[in-house]
């Protein structure tokens, strides 16, 4: 079982590190140690804010690493926030989604255990010391390599109606561009099973993707990072939003929002992110470059809404998701 060198019940700054040994080809006894920060006052409510689940996006690990070093005023913290910059460091060391160790997926291996690969016991770690003392868990991914999406917040549907509208409460004090309403289709072994069944809440975040960031991705996260302190009590002052209809807001639940790509080629895109489409229209077309009496292929929506999500890089393979589009949700 992972341990920190952090005392997390202590009120204070604490800069320190989960440590993770491993055994390595090049080094029998290694440490990979992860970066962990606690910033604790008084009682008050708890806030776990995670980055670099996956190695490939950027925006968390940034803003995280300004708010740990710098970026928060400890004697203004009502409450206590926990800061995991890069979760799966071995990943985010690697620029790589996966874990170069054991290619673990963090957010495919919860709850985690603490005799498996360096991967499954961070995620045992998070959910045993970490997701227990929260009452929100904000988890911050980007699209990585393979996806960029409209800046975002994701609202995992949850079980009762009640819980999914907090969630919804905490994105509009995000107030990114767009609010996400996601019915996961893969979700028993992602981090926001574990919150729920905790009894947590937990808010998460695609800010962007390429495997690149931005300014505007960085702000957007910080400034949202910033409105759910205000919104839990952290620190004192308003949402940046105080009703669920400030920025648009989508819901997605089920295959139909998806497209996938047939074919391994270039994927040529014929609309963009915050795009109306409707149901048949042209999303993009994809180049066979390999085959001369092919002709491109169009790919089409599979249902009508806002596209704000495409792929994030040129040469795509046959599977590779290429699009989604969203609900309008009044
Ligand atoms: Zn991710």
């Amino acid at each position: 079982m992972l341990t920190t060198s952090l005392d997390l019940d202590k009120d204070g700054v604490q800069k320190g590190y989960i440590d993770v040994p491993v055994s390595l080809d090049l080094s029998a006894w290694s440490n990979q140690r992860v970066p962990i920060y606690s910033f604790k006052n008084a009682q008050g409510p708890s806030l776990l804010l995670l980055g670099g689940a996956h190695g490939d996006e950027f925006e968390a690990p940034v803003v995280l690493s300004n708010l740990a070093n710098g970026g928060i005023d400890a004697a203004n913290i009502h409450g206590q926030v926990i800061i995991v910059p890069a979760l799966n460091l071995p990943a985010v060391m690697n620029g790589s989604r996966l874990s170069p160790l054991d290619g673990g997926n963090m957010n495919r291996a919860f709850p985690g255990n603490p005799r498996g690969s360096a991967t499954e016991r961070i995620a045992d770690f998070v959910s045993r010391e970490l997701i227990s003392r929260a009452d929100v868990v904000l988890d911050l991914h980007s699209g990585g390599r393979s996806l960029r999406f409209l800046p975002s917040t994701i609202v995992p549907m949850q079980t009762t109606e009640t819980a999914t509208g907090e969630i919804r409460a905490l994105a509009a004090a995000f107030d990114a561009p767009l609010t996400v309403i996601l019915r996961e289709p893969q979700v028993e072994t992602m981090i926001d099973t574990e919150v729920e069944l905790q009894g947590k809440r937990i808010l998460a975040t695609e800010l962007g993707g390429s495997g690149t960031l931005s300014q505007e991705t960085l702000l957007v996260t910080r400034k949202g990072i910033d409105g759910v302190m205000r919104h839990m009590g952290l620190v004192a002052g308003p949402d940046n939003c105080d009703t669920t209809q400030c920025s648009k807001t989508v819901l997605v639940d089920g295959f139909h929002h998806y497209v996938y790509a047939d074919d391994a080629g270039i994927f040529e895109p014929l609309a963009g992110l915050g795009d109306r489409v409707r149901e048949g229209d042209a999303v993009g077309r994809l180049h066979l470059v390999d085959r001369a009496e092919t002709a491109p292929v169009a790919v089409k929506a599979r249902t009508t809404g806002f596209l704000f999500c495409t792929a994030g890089q040129g040469l795509v393979r046959r599977g590779d998701c290429i699009s989604v589009i969203g609900h309008p949700v009044d």
